[in-house]
């Protein structure tokens, strides 16, 4: 699968098509966040010898945990699991800031040399695919700056006694554009054999964030969480959050704990669970068995007890309910309404269930430095926002914590063979790559688990795909969904929660089938064997070379086969 040639015009490909200096890549990755670093840190280690890149929109790494920056911001699902299995997360915070998480996606990518590898300021408009030598003709935008840097987490520089994955060798790996602000503003032509789509999953550059009703009354500040100002003071301010999702529960005891007055505005309430933000056990354990193995434990403890209370809340909700339910009341004080505000009408995991560290959440309502009302908007005063119920709640600040909004693959425009690709109208194949699609697999990870658990298995796979292309001489592999009729089962979204950006966004979304390897399961297990085990010829992947197939192919063995 390695193509030594380093130009060629593709027919069908877009206007013009790529001049003949464009250059040629056997991977590129989409972006530079969790998934675009652990892809590529991977890909790199079992194909020393091929020409990687990641192509990164922002002039930063670490997606996500760069550009949230609101106060509190965390993870909430637990290291052991968000973090890489190459590279286990060995600090005892097992729900972390946001900076300590950017500064691990850092020190992972300068670890495994894929730093050398991300070219900044590099956003992939489209991708056209051709068949004639099959290869990914891609227009990237350059030079446009986005957002700046995130302030790292000073504690958590280094993570002791990780590593990296399988050795690499550097100087075998296509050299880096190099440093943040490298590119020069314009368009690039790039060339690329398979295409690793790590863009995350909603807009950078705008939250959801509907249109309340009567806000031109207000005179304050609204602000979306996704876009928080850089030194906003809210101590001694009043401060309305609206929303009741992760971020509001993240921000609310955050901008408590900064001495702000905080009311928490919620339409509807959301399942809640207070979780230990620490993992205790770690750092003994290690002294007995290494910190390494230590934090494989955990990873496989947090695996298990999230495989098991998920499953066990999917199969007895009502018992669920009733406890989770116990839980929270048992947290607050005497009298507190907790089925207004803590017991939605869904079945818990119909949308994601929410953590709040430590019960921190609980511990501002109780000192009453932060309350609850569960009501609609009304309407705006000059000073606060009126409910519903006609109360008016005074706001310094409004927090429009009101979701994401819901884009897949970066927004790169993709055609096969000048047919366009609308991903709604694909069936992904095991959740990573779609129907008819050639050479092209994305990075959406469990919503019901750590991202990084899916994200880690799909690379892994995609690396013994291009082995087994690489020692037959293949150039090119397409999932190919069953053509005959109830073999796919019922079709339905590729995401099955309610959560509003989901719901917002079904339009959008590839479909998914009834059965393996058409289905995307929620489930680490299941997929560790389909992924892992599973095969790689046949069962749904079809297997060819270039209809040109004139383009030289130079088989290379890989170091390690992932
Ligand atoms: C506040 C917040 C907290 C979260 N907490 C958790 C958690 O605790 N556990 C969990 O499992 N999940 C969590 N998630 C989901 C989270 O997004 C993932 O866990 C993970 O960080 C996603 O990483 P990613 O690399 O796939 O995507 P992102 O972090 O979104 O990174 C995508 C990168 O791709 C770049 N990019 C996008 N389009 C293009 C393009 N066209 N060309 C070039 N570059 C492009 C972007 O600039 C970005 O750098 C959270 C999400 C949010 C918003």
């Amino acid at each position: 699968m390695i193509d030594e040639t380093t130009t060629s015009a593709p027919a069908g490909s877009p206007a013009g098509g790529p001049s003949d200096a464009a250059e040629h890549l056997d991977v590129v990755v989409v972006g530079a966040g969790l998934s675009g670093i652990g892809a590529a840190a991977r890909l790199r280690a079992a194909f020393p010898g091929r020409r990687i890149a990641v192509l990164e929109a922002r002039d930063v790494s670490g997606g996500t945990w760069d550009l949230f920056r609101y106060p509190g911001v965390r993870s909430d699902s637990d290291m052991a699991t968000l973090g890489y299995p190459f590279r286990p997360w060995v600090d005892e915070r097992s729900i972390a800031p946001g900076g300590a998480i950017l500064q691990y996606v850092r020190d992972t990518a300068a670890e495994t040399g894929v730093d050398q590898l991300v070219r900044y300021r590099h956003r992939v408009v489209a991708a056209d695919w051709s068949s004639d030598d099959d290869r990914w003709t891609l227009r990237v935008e350059t030079g446009a700056s986005e957002t700046g840097a995130n302030a790292p987490d000073a504690s958590a520089t280094g993570t002791p006694g990780a590593s990296t994955p399988e050795a690499s060798t550097p100087e075998a790996c296509t050299p880096g554009a190099g440093a943040p602000g490298a590119a020069t503003s314009g368009t690039v032509t790039l060339t690329a054999s398979f295409l690793f789509l790590a863009s995350g999953y909603y807009r950078y550059d705008q939250g959801h964030r509907p249109e309340l009703p009567g806000e031109d009354a207000y005179e304050g500040l609204f602000v979306h969480p996704q876009h928080w100002p850089e030194g906003l003071d809210t101590a001694g301010r009043d401060v309305v959050v609206v929303g009741s999702g992760a971020t509001a529960m993240t921000l609310v005891p955050a901008l408590a704990a900064g001495g702000a007055r905080v009311t928490m505005l919620q339409r509807s309430p959301t399942w809640v669970a207070a979780l230990p933000s620490r993992d205790r056990r770690l750092l003994p354990r290690a002294r007995r068995i290494g910190l390494r193995a230590s934090a494989r434990v955990s990873r496989w403890r947090g695996i298990a007890g999230g495989l098991v209370t998920y499953q066990f809340s999917r199969r007895a909700p009502e018992r669920t309910k009733r406890l989770l339910r116990a839980r929270v009341a048992a947290r607050l004080p005497e009298g507190f309404d907790v089925d207004r505000h803590f017991t939605p009408r869904y079945d818990p995991w119909d949308e994601r269930l929410c953590v709040v560290p430590d019960g921190d959440l609980f511990r501002a309502l109780r000192d009453g430095t932060a309350r609850v009302v569960t009501d609609t908007i009304d309407g705006f005063t000059a000073r606060g926002v009126r409910t519903s119920s006609g109360e008016e709640l005074p706001a310094d600040v409004v927090v429009t914590a009101t979701g994401l909004t819901l884009q897949l693959f970066g927004g790169v425009r993709m055609t096969v063979d000048g047919r366009v690709v609308d991903p709604a109208e694909h069936v992904a194949y095991k959740g990573a790559m779609l129907d008819g699609v050639p050479n092209m697999a994305f990075a959406i990870g469990y919503t019901n688990a750590s991202w990084t658990l899916k994200i880690d298995l799909v690379v892994r796979f995609v690396a013994r795909v291009l082995s087994t292309m690489e020692a037959r001489g293949q150039t090119r592999v397409v999932p190919a969904a069953p053509t005959r009729p109830g073999r796919l089962g019922a079709l339905s979204p590729l995401i099955d929660l309610r959560s509003g950006y989901v719901a917002r966004g079904l339009h959008l979304m590839p479909k998914q089938g009834a059965r393996a390897p058409w289905r995307l399961h929620q489930d680490y297990l299941r997929d560790l064997v389909l992924f892992r085990l599973g095969r790689v010829r046949g069962d749904g992947l079809t297997y060819g070379s270039a209809r040109a197939s004139s383009s030289p192919t130079t088989a290379t063995r890989p170091k390690d086969r992932p």
